[in-house]
């Protein structure tokens, strides 16, 4: 039985991967979220954890309270949460939001543990840092996102020196065949109500923008060693291919099924055997149709300003990131209009101050100055 610890517990993906847990009797060791504690409560006893942390200070004071009657170490901060991360277990599950899971993810290769990964914008910032780390202590990163997933399925087997190009497959989110000006004046409740997955706000609002797919290009770049030029983003309405790779010899292999993280997730922690799927199997005949599409990077600009990022190098993929989850919160607040998210991460994209070499306390100065920028310039 293999154990885990979950970080960002209380979210999409961080219950979703509990319910594999259940199911598949996974010993969850401990557990991390920002500040809901009444979730994090009842997930700590209900799995008998060992420690809990809790982002926000006053809310981990609080949870202290609750769980007085137990043995439940309650942590708090940053720190904290890196504690939960270093602790002894064979994988931990990093499923915070943000740039904010990246320490995280160090602190939990540090400790040799294999890391499960959600949380992409551990990659999008750091993921020199964090593969120079992986090599050093000889841990395993495996792909979460359903994307990401589906490459390294397909990738099972075959050499990477083989593959000609990675065909990374997106939905197109709510706003798909809009054209910008009818995305002038759309509300936050519609970017939020995406037609297929069903997510956190902040990457909801990334399928919205087409950052997503911006970030999981260089997701994609980091987890498989190609550039940016290498891989082909693909408008797939129907979210049922859910990536592939084109090898040398012309032979595509992709990973398809259901649209439900379930299936990921499990097969991050059962790699490489695969386990029994317990949820809804793909039917082909009631799909009936797939179809592909190039995405239009006219009116979604985010796309492209990832693009940009990554092939230029160095911090601007953190400029990227952090000016767009500052948007992406102004946005979710009422404060700024849809369209603005785009162009207020170009706008930090173009005033950036780049470094083509970097530590991780250059990614956290240049996370800060991005959102700086943001907020200068609304
Ligand atoms: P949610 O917003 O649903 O959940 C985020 C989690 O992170 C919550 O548990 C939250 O705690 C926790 N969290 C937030 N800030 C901190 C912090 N500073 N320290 C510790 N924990 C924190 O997001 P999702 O589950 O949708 O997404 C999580 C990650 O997975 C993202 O990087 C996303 O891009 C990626 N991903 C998600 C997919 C999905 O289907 N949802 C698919 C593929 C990738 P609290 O609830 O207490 O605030």
């Amino acid at each position: 039985m293999k154990s885990l610890v979950i970080l960002g517990s209380t979210g999409s993906i961080g219950t979703q991967a509990l319910e594999v847990c259940r199911r598949d009797g996974y010993k969850v060791v401990a557990l991390a979220a920002g500040g809901n504690i009444t979730l994090l409560e009842k997930q700590a006893r209900e799995f008998n954890v060992k420690a809990v942390a809790v982002f926000n200070e006053e809310r981990a004071k609080e949870l202290k309270i609750k769980l007085a009657d137990t043995d439940i170490e309650v942590l708090s901060g940053i720190n904290g949460v890196c504690f939960v991360a270093s602790l002894e277990a064979d994988i931990a599950l990093n499923s915070i939001v943000g740039i904010a899971g990246l320490r995280p993810t160090l602190t939990a290769i540090e400790s040799g543990k294999d890391i499960a990964l959600a949380n992409k914008e551990t990659l999008v910032t750091g993921g020199d840092i964090v593969n120079a780390k992986a090599k050093e202590m000889g841990v395993k990163i495996l792909p979460v996102d359903s994307e990401h997933s589906a490459i390294f399925q397909s990738l099972q087997g075959s050499p990477q020196k083989s593959i000609r190009k990675i065909l990374l497959t997106a939905s197109g989110g709510p706003f798909y065949n809009k054209t910008r000006k009818d995305l002038e004046n759309v509300t936050v409740k519609e970017a939020l109500n995406h037609p297929n997955w069903s997510m956190g706000a902040k990457i909801t609002i990334d399928s919205a923008t087409l950052m997503n797919k911006g970030l999981e290009v260089i997701e994609a770049v980091h987890l498989f060693g190609l550039p940016a030029s290498k891989i082909e983003v693909l408008v797939h309405r129907q979210s049922i291919v859910h990536s592939g790779v084109e090898f040398s010899d012309g032979a595509v292999i992709a990973q398809l099924g259901t649209p439900d993280m379930r299936l990921p997730i499990q097969y991050a922690l059962t790699y490489p055997e695969r386990s029994k799927y317990a949820f809804e199997h793909l039917d082909l005949f009631k799909v009936g149709t797939l179809t592909f599409e190039k995405p239009d990077t006219d009116t979604f600009r985010c796309l492209p300003l990832c693009v940009k990022a990554i092939t230029d190098g160095g911090l601007l993929p953190t400029v990227v990131n952090g000016a767009n989850e500052q948007a992406v919160g102004l946005f979710l607040e009422g404060k700024i209009k849809f369209l603005q998210i785009a162009e207020l991460v170009e706008k930090a994209l173009v005033s950036a101050n780049n470094k083509k070499d970097f530590t991780l306390e250059d990614i956290l100065n240049a996370d800060k100055q991005a959102r700086e920028c943001v907020l200068q310039n609304i």
